[in-house]
């Protein structure tokens, strides 16, 4: 019996992580469970799971949460001191992180000091820290699973050979919305239009990443950590049906892919069972249905959020710190109707432009060029 805390479980990732965990009363208990501010649907999640102990970031909230209460006896933290608490508590032995941006980084970051095991589908804190997160996690002997499809689709591929015999890496993306659209067509998206995401569904923030191709961008940098590769080996093709969803190229020239269906139960349940797989609630992957699966170049003009992640990455040091909070400001700006979609593109590459790069050694060098970045932005884009 594995005693998880879920960080993040009002989310999309963190609803999928419940329907997968309930699959299996037997394997998985849910000790702790945090939100942001959605106390109406934290409450919810509480009367039907039964946590011991939850934790809402938003302080603020906690009375009123109370008073959706109806029976449940546990306790209720509060704040970033709450969410670390319940991530670094000796009865949890796994934290899913589920918050989604820079919010996730300081429970992460304590759930891996702990020797927790942990399984990231939160990006943006290895992106921002990656060399931190995995010195913790090297000497708590933390072990770190990816919930990302992509990346888990890579680390499901790399078991087929050794780690040298790794020539390259190859993550899918679906193309996102404006996979087809003109330049022209970019400048005038609305956000109605760059939240409809083809084939995945999905929170607002990843949901425009995904339109803006950051969201690959900040998977270059996750599996430049995760795997131990450089950038130079790690390619990112368009893949529109999202069924094969990363490829590993080994030295041989024999390249070992995962394939499923475009549900996150999927790389999610692997992530909690692994190194065991077990009968699960997704259906199989309908071969026959399956016309043809197309692989394409990502057009690198109309998106440079790509070449900004190879840049960012070889920069090292806070230049990945400032390309994810420059994205998660900026797309703050567009989904607050302030900006246009390409001035995501705009901010974002202006915020890297104009960044000193610093060596990262501790966290608080992060979460200044962090704060930097949303400034520079905020202040550019008036
Ligand atoms: P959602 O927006 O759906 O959910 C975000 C979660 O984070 C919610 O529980 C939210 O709480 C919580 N949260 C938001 N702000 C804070 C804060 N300041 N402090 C603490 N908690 C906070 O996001 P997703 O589930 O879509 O994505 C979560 C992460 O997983 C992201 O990093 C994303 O990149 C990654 N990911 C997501 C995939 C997906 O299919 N959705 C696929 C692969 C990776 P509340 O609801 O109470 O506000």
């Amino acid at each position: 019996m594995k005693n998880l805390c879920i960080l993040g479980c009002t989310g999309s990732i963190g609803v999928s992580t419940l329907r997968v965990v309930a699959q299996f009363p037997d394997k998985f208990r849910v000790r702790s469970m945090t939100a942001g501010s959605n106390i109406r649907q934290l409450a919810e999640q509480v009367h039907a799971v039964k946590p011991d102990r939850v934790a809402i970031a938003d302080k603020e909230k906690i009375p009123e949460f109370k008073a959706l209460l109806n029976g449940w006896k546990g306790e209720i933290l509060g704040g970033v001191d709450g969410l670390v608490e319940l991530a670094e508590e000796k009865q949890s032995d796994y934290v899913v992180t589920a918050i989604v941006g820079a919010a996730g980084l300081v429970p992460t970051l304590a759930a891996l000091k702990k020797g927790k095991q942990v399984g990231i589908a939160n990006k943006e804190p290895l992106v921002m820290a990656g060399p931190l997160m995995l010195a913790a996690a090297k000497s708590s002997g933390s072990t770190i699973l990816p919930i990302d499809s992509e990346h888990s689709a890579v680390f499901q591929s790399a078991r087929a050979g050794a780690e040298k015999e790794i020539r390259k890496i190859i993550l899918t993306a679906s193309g996102g919305p404006f996979r087809t659209a003109t330049k022209e067509m970019m400048l005038k998206a609305t956000k109605e239009s760059a939240l409809k995401h083809p084939t995945w569904s999905m929170g607002a923030k990843i949901t425009i990443d995904s339109a803006t191709l950051m969201n690959k961008a900040l998977e270059i940098i996750e599996a430049h950590f995760l795997f131990n590769v450089p950038y130079e080996a790690i390619e990112v093709w368009v893949h529109p049906q999202s069924i094969v969803h990363a490829l590993v190229e080994f030295s041989d020239s024999s390249v070992v892919a995962q394939l499923g269906l475009p549900d996150m139960r999927l790389p999610i349940q692997y992530a909690l069972t692994y190194p065991e797989r077990l009968d699960g609630a997704l259906p199989p992957l309908p071969l026959d249905k399956m016309a043809s699966l197309t692989f394409e170049a990502p057009d690198r003009q109309r998106f440079p959020t790509l070449d900004f992640a190879y840049d960012a990455g070889k920069r090292g040091g806070t230049a990945p710190a400032v390309l994810n909070a420059a994205n998660e400001q900026a797309v703050a700006l567009f989904l607050d109707g302030r900006i246009t979609f390409c001035g995501i593109f705009d901010l974002v590459g202006k915020a890297l432009a104009s960044h000193k790069v610093q060596p990262v050694e501790k966290l608080e060098t992060v979460l200044e060029a962090d704060a930097w970045a949303r400034r520079f932005v905020r202040e550019t884009c008036q």
